[in-house]
């Protein structure tokens, strides 16, 4: 059996493991060049399996026949057929616009820290982490970590919000409230504060201020980055591209085997709804099990609800309020890409409109940014995915070779070139 893995982040690796060990052979495509994913990016080693074959710095834009899919490489397209699919395409920032969010040194939470994971050297660099949910605390460990120093972190949830969930960590989620409490002792001495909400970053060139509103006072802070981050939204232009069924634009919809709508197709991770990385090794897990002719037990039945609950308490807990539209202003700029602003947009019903009127959402970014902010903002359902999924060259998409049959076992697949065997030790 050959199962085709797109996304070797937790999910994906998860899904590897558990189809190898029944068996299958395994491709895995991951347009890095490492695995890992967002949360284990770069962290991941290397090993060999005989049924393994990984491809790096591949991207899927989009498809090339029934069941063949075109991808994006540095040498150029390449195409590639499956037998069974596994879409592990994770998910992206949701980043909210606010005047001076297109300033230099403004990233999403998590772009810093993927920056300072791929080496950008932020030592002796002040940092304001702002926006709403756990992955601010994540965020300002690791770039206090990397030598910066972490002026505050700016928490839009109030006190007793945050008390509630951690109330809630502590009757279901006790690991995860001491995953909370390590990185909250690491942070000991950095300004935390709640129910603050951004009002702008202001600077020249670059970034030099960021101003928060706590009550009816505004503050300022000198600093040299700000990660905003307001939570996340899954990447569903994979399921898309492949006619699975998606719940409002917002999620792949997939059943209890971690199937989808379509055919020889499973889904697993962010991708399926968002709640973090045990959701996605579980889910992972599952359809790597299911793709390959087995049943999940009740151990991965049971890691999966437990990991559920804990993403509908995020949920929960971290939604954006209405009360953060308030940020955008009507010169703000929405869609940076095409430089519209809010009031620009505002002069129109729905995205479609926006979108013929104003070219909101052409850019490069196709949307992936200012599709989310619209939806937050205006209600808008952002449009579908359109071919390519993602910008692609034209060189790619006038004519791919193909890679390698995948029915030859992974071996074979070295042959194609831009291929390698991996495993990180901690999942394989
Ligand atoms: C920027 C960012 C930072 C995060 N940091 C943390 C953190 O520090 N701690 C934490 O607990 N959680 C973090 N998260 C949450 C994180 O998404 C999950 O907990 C976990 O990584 C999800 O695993 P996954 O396998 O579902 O998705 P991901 O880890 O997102 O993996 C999906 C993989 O699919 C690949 N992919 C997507 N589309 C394509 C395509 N078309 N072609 C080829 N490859 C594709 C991506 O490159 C990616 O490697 C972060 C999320 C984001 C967006």
């Amino acid at each position: 059996m050959n199962i085709l893995i797109l996304g070797a982040g937790p999910a994906g690796l998860m899904a590897a493991k558990a189809a190898l060990g029944n068996g299958a052979n395994v491709t895995l495509v991951e347009e890095n060049h490492g695995v890992g994913g967002q949360i284990w990016r770069g962290e991941s080693k290397l090993i060999d399996h005989p049924k393994l074959a990984f491809i790096g710095g591949a991207r899927v834009v989009s498809r090339k026949g029934e069941r063949s899919l075109l991808l994006e490489t540095a040498g150029g397209g390449r195409t590639l057929a499956w037998e069974r699919l596994i879409v592990c395409a994770g998910a992206r920032e949701l980043l909210l616009p606010f005047p001076g969010w297109t300033l230099p040194g403004v990233t999403g939470a998590g772009g810093l820290q993927a920056l300072v994971k791929g080496g950008m050297p932020v030592a002796g660099r002040r940092v304001v982490v702002a926006g709403s949910g756990p992955l601010l605390l994540a965020v300002a460990a690791s770039v206090q970590a990397a030598g910066a120093k972490v002026a505050a972190i700016v928490e839009h949830r109030g006190t007793r919000e945050l008390a509630r969930f951690a109330g809630a960590l502590a009757l279901r989620h006790g690991a995860k409230l001491g995953q909370a409490a390590t990185l909250a002792w690491r942070l000991r001495g950095v300004p935390y504060l709640r129910g603050a909400t951004l009002v702008g970053a202001t600077g020249d060139t670059r970034l030099r201020s960021v101003t928060l509103r706590r009550g009816t006072g505004d503050v300022s802070i000198d600093c040299d980055f700000l990660a905003a981050g307001f939570g996340l939204v899954p990447n569903t232009e994979l399921g898309a591209l492949l006619g699975c069924a998606i719940d409002g634009g917002r999620r792949i919809v997939v059943d209890g085997n971690q199937r989808t709508s379509v055919d020889d197709v499973w889904a697993a991770g962010e991708c399926t709804g968002i709640g973090g990385v045990d959701k996605s090794m579980a889910e992972g897990r599952i359809a790597g099990l299911c793709a390959s002719g087995a049943a999940p037990g009740a151990t991965e039945t049971g890691a999966r609800s437990r990991a559920h609950d804990f993403g509908e308490l995020l949920a929960r807990s971290f939604a954006p309020t209405n009360a953060l539209r308030a940020m955008c202003q009507p010169t703000t700029i929405v869609c940076r890409c095409e430089d519209v602003t809010a009031a620009r947009l505002t002069q129109h019903a729905d995205w479609r409109n926006a979108k013929l009127q104003t070219r909101a959402g052409m850019g490069p970014c196709q949307g992936r940014v200012c599709g989310s902010a619209c939806e937050f903002l205006y209600g808008w359902q952002a449009p579908a995915a359109q071919c390519p999924i993602f910008p692609a060259s034209a060189a790619t998409l006038a004519g791919a070779a193909p890679y390698a049959d995948i029915s030859a076992n992974g071996s074979s697949m070295l042959s194609a070139g831009s291929v390698n065997h991996f495993g990180p030790d901690s999942v394989m």
